[in-house]
């Protein structure tokens, strides 16, 4: 097997150095929610409805099933952060399996 060529080498130096600067990672979405509740009479069931909220609503996945939590609008600020950093660490794992790929496929057809 050839060793892969110093641009490939390159490349995955970057990423990984990208991947080095990515913080913590939490899993899941972080969304705005905004909600009508049960009481009759109250303003999120007038015409037009005015909602309560917005909540900040945490869902992920735990053995199939989906949980969700909800976030105070400072937990918000300190952990909505670490939801990009779990996309983008999984966009570069993606860069990297995919330039791996490649170098795997050129040099094995
Ligand atoms: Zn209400």
């Amino acid at each position: 097997m050839a060793k892969p060529p110093s641009a490939d080498r390159e490349a995955q130096t970057a990423i990984a150095s990208r991947l080095a600067e990515v913080g913590f990672a939490l899993p899941g979405t972080l969304l705005e929610r905004r909600m009508s509740c049960g009481k009759p009479g109250c303003r999120c069931k007038a015409d037009p409805p005015r909602l309560h909220g917005p909540y900040h609503q945490w869902t992920r996945t735990i053995d199939g099933k989906t949980v969700t939590r909800r976030l105070t609008d400072e937990q918000a600020v300190v952990y909505g952060p670490w939801f990009a950093n779990a996309r983008r660490l999984r966009a570069l794992v993606n860069e990297l399996e995919a330039l791996s790929l490649r170098i795997f496929e050129r040099a094995e057809g």
